[in-house]
């Protein structure tokens, strides 16, 4: 929607966050870590489910207690401790190193100077840690501090492009800066929760359930998904028709089918 004004955007977020609240809702509060361990958590998150990544950071804390000990620590005890979670032997050096630079940076692991600076420094310093980018900053400046920033992930990328919210153009580092401009801050948490759990239940990849889906009448890409399922099915129908109309031929065929060998 090229041209699309900023007030016309929010009000068609209005109208998806009223159906979809209706839908899913209400929702839980995000987890409200201390920031350095929402960042620990974030990295423990990757590529595996949240039930997995929250014992992985159970069984991290039961066994060093702070996060000072986890930056001290042997890497291969970090691994052990954060086996449950996958990819240990990736996220071990990741968790250590993350917390070194921290401790490099700022003398200490306590973030909480972050909510006094502006949104975009405060983007900035966390970005600038290696191997952090802004989903996992988006997700420690909203969820550990409240603060107006957004965290995309797969799910909401997708969905909101499906839903025209950011134009296709934009890349997913353009999209978090384009989410920011048009999400109210105090409606940033909702939006996240909310185009998560539609895309994880609805809004599928590749092919969406658009016809269970609550904001179909307001979707400007259902129509499009639609032809598409009218000639996969097509093609189906089609496949089905020549195999059965193979099967009668193959009994006169000169060439033996696998069947019939
Ligand atoms: S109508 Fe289809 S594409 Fe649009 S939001 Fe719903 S599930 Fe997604």
């Amino acid at each position: 929607m090229p041209g699309i004004s900023i007030q016309h955007r929010r009000e068609k977020i209005d109208e998806f966050m009223y159906l979809l609240s209706k839908e899913y809702g209400p929702f839980e509060e995000p987890r409200t870590l201390p920031p350095a361990n929402e960042l620990v958590f974030t990295i423990l998150s990757q590529h595996t489910s949240d039930i997995n990544s929250g014992r992985a950071y159970q069984n991290l804390m039961k066994t060093f207690e702070t996060l000072e000990q986890v930056a001290e620590a042997e890497v291969t005890k970090i691994e052990t401790a954060i086996q449950r979670g996958g990819l240990a032997k990736i996220k071990a050096p990741r968790i250590k190193s993350v917390l070194n630079e921290i401790l490099d940076k700022n003398e200490s692991l306590d973030l909480n100077f972050l909510k006094y600076l502006p949104l975009e420094e405060a983007i900035k310093w966390l970005t600038e840690l290696k191997g952090i980018g802004p989903k996992s900053a988006g997700i420690v400046l909203n969820f550990s501090l409240g603060l107006p920033a957004m965290a995309i992930d797969t799910h909401i990328y997708r969905v909101s492009q499906r839903l025209n919210i950011i134009p296709k153009s934009k890349n997913v580092n353009k999209a978090h800066e384009f989410l920011q401009r048009i999400i109210l801050p105090d409606q940033i948490t909702k939006f996240h929760t909310a185009i998560i759990t539609h895309g994880r239940k609805t809004c599928i990849a590749p092919l969406p359930r658009c016809n269970a889906c609550v904001l179909k009448n307001l979707c400007p890409s259902k129509p499009g998904f639609d032809s598409k399922l009218k000639s996969s099915s097509k093609i189906s129908a089609k496949n089905v028709k020549l195999t059965a109309n193979k099967k009668k031929i193959i009994p006169h065929s000169p060439i033996p089918s696998e069947e019939n060998k």
